[in-house]
């Protein structure tokens, strides 16, 4: 069995479905299991919209939700222009889905509350509404393909926009699901993203979270490779939508990968390669627009060479900066000190203390007031704004001569502010100035890709 993952890219419209299709049908016999993403910018579209009826703007929520309606209903007659039956039968499970979140978008704008509860359900339609039709299109070219609701099988805690899976309960639930679904089909469809907790009320597993479901289903299933198919050749040395000259990359291993998609390089959910490498099963990203290209391998460790991959960044992060006198000779400030961050959900990246202070990083979308504030009543807290964190990411490089040295000579003229080298030996990360990224990085990749150097492990 094989899971084979399309992003919304692959499932935009007639022509990505139709190729994405295609895709699926050269693999039957390796029975795969389908997991698609809501349509590109639709997961956007229902954020707006619950953002709307929160607002209780009548008028913008209302025209949302048509705009969303008639592109799927749109695509349906489209894809199964040939097959009036069926295109009836799509079209109507549409509306039906439609109707549904008309209701409660209606219903949370009268009131002007949105719960998180509420906006997991409205934000899941995305996924619900694409693999219904893409379903349809599939048995319309003749492969007898089986839908399967996600939230029946991927279970997460309760907390409804970001639920962490429980694992046990989905691995306990997944194959016996497939299995069944399965039965004189030649192929599964089911949602990325959407789960359910325990209860089982609606939940989502975050943004860009489909990446992260294939694999759960991959471990659950023990799948012979996961596949991501996405509008890019593979991982390449970093984002192509900011760095020019990025090279492609065949092969890389888990933990390079982990830690690329940690550090900023949007390809991969940051969770993804967890669940593979516990039974070690390995993850291709491919391009749904050049189906025949190698795309990357994500291999274990041992299959790859030492070396740079990548260069990674997050463009908006702050660091928070935390001095007090009382740090010095005093054991359990720092305990103290991360016990507020984990208090309040706030995930801390780069970290580097100094007798009196100890300097962190962390995504400017967290929300730091609380952590601020509670630190303020034993240090003084000064946080910097619009800074970026840049990593270099590769196997061993830490341990490479030359390394650093290498890493920081492009910057001569660039304020470094913390330096930090991950203690796995994968990774070294440091932050700038935001309005300094995009130079900084683009200097760093030339010089770091564009005339390798031997280096030596030491
Ligand atoms: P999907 O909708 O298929 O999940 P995403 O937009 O989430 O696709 O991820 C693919 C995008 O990731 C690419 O278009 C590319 O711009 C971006 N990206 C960021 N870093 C990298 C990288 N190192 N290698 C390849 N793509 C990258
Ligand atoms: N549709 C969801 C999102 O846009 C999940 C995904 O695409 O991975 O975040
Ligand atoms: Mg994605």
């Amino acid at each position: 069995m094989i899971v084979m993952k399309f992003g919304g890219t692959s499932v935009a419209n007639f022509e990505a479905i139709t190729r994405t299709i295609f895709i699926i049908g050269g693999k039957l016999d390796q029975k795969p299991v389908v997991v698609v993403s809501a349509l590109s910018k639709v997961t956007d579209l229902l954020y707006r919209i619950s953002d709307a009826a929160a607002l209780k703007d009548k008028t913008l929520t209302r025209e949302l939700l048509a705009e969303l309606r008639q592109r799927h209903v749109n695509l349906a007659c489209q894809l199964l222009e040939q097959n009036p039956v069926q295109k009836e039968s799509a079209v109507s499970r549409v509306n039906a889905i439609c109707d549904e979140l008309d209701a409660l978008a209606n219903a949370v704008c009268a009131v002007g509350e949105l719960s998180d509860r509420n906006k997991a359900i409205i934000i899941s339609n995305g996924e619900l509404l694409s693999s219904t039709i893409i379903c349809f299109a599939m048995n319309a070219k003749g492969i007898r393909t089986n839908w399967i609701d996600a939230r029946k099988m991927m279970v997460t805690n309760d907390a409804y926009l970001k639920g962490e899976p429980v694992e046990s309960e989905i691995v306990s639930r997944v194959p016996g699901m497939i299995a069944e679904a399965y039965e004189g089909m030649d192929a599964v469809i089911t949602q990325g993203f959407i789960a359910s907790n325990m209860k089982g009320e609606q939940t989502v597993l975050g943004r860009g979270g489909s990446d992260y479901s294939a694999s759960l289903i991959g471990l659950s299933v023990d799948a012979e490779r996961i596949e991501i198919w996405t509008d890019v050749d593979g991982v390449r040395t970093a984002d192509p939508r900011v760095v020019q000259n990025t090279k492609y990359l065949e092969k890389i291993s888990f933990e390079e990968a982990a830690e690329m998609a940690h550090f900023g390089a949007k390809v991969l959910h940051p969770l993804t390669i967890e669940p593979a490498v516990k039974k070690n099963i390995p993850i291709y990203v491919l391009n749904s627009m050049n189906p025949s290209g190698k795309g990357t391998a994500i291999l274990r460790n041992e299959l790859i060479e030492d070396g740079v991959k990548s260069v990674s960044f997050k463009e908006n992060i702050r660091v928070i900066n935390i001095f007090s006198m009382r740090m010095i000779n005093t054991s359990g400030f720092l305990r103290r000190v991360f016990e507020i961050f984990s208090e309040n959900r706030v995930s801390v990246d780069l970290i580097s203390t100094s007798e009196a202070n100890i300097s962190v990083t962390v995504d400017a979308g967290e929300k730091i007031e609380n952590v601020v504030r509670e630190l303020s009543e034993f240090a003084e807290v000064i946080v910097d704004e619009d800074k970026s964190q840049v990593s270099v990411i590769g196997k061993n490089i830490v341990r490479l001569n030359g390394m650093l040295k290498r890493t920081f000579a492009p910057l001569k003229r660039t304020n470094v502010y913390m330096i930090s080298q991950g203690a796995s030996f994968v990774n070294i990360s440091f932050v700038v100035d935001r309005e300094e990224l995009t130079e900084v990085v683009q200097d760093l990749h030339d010089h770091l890709f564009d005339n390798p150097e031997e280096l030596e492990t030491f």
